[in-house]
């Protein structure tokens, strides 16, 4: 038995300043900040994922992730975000969220076989586990379930 939580490093981008952060997922409610520029890595929402970050930010990550595939033109991805945004806030500390805009990552979304969006899929240890197409939000609630212990 431990009394410490297992270390959960992810590398995420800085929203304000775009430098690439390494910070212990496990500790997102210390508001970690960016060595950069001092503003906060916000992991309590969505983080946006480029093609570049891919292999970064989710497939080297050590926490379970959630990536949103979507598009700003897609209209049930709309529908879907509120979901993403509440599995982010509620999940804080043990699943990174991730959005991927396929539009800016054909690559990406090739790669992993996204023909329609939103397609949600959890990667743990940097590979698919499981994923959601459409708007499907009790099915997502059974994932998370599942996903996140
Ligand atoms: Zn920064």
């Amino acid at each position: 038995m431990t009394v410490t939580e297992a270390e959960s490093p992810v590398t995420v981008r800085c929203m304000f300043c775009d430098t690439m952060n390494r910070v212990d997922l496990a500790r997102a409610a210390d508001r970690p900040t960016c060595g950069e520029c001092g503003k906060p890595i916000l992991l309590d929402r969505p983080v946006k994922v480029s093609e570049d970050d891919f292999a970064k930010t989710v497939e080297g990550s050590d926490a379970p992730v959630l990536v949103d595939f979507y598009a700003d033109w897609c209209g049930p991805c709309r529908m879907v975000a509120p979901f993403v945004d509440e599995i982010a806030r509620a999940n804080v500390g043990k699943l990174l969220v991730a959005k991927v805009d396929t539009d800016k990552a054909p690559n990406v979304a090739m790669r992993f076989g996204i023909r329609s969006i939103p397609t949600i899929i959890f990667f743990k240890d940097g590979k698919e586990v499981e994923r959601s197409v459409g708007f499907e939000p009790q099915r997502l609630e059974a994932l998370i379930a599942r996903v996140v212990a």
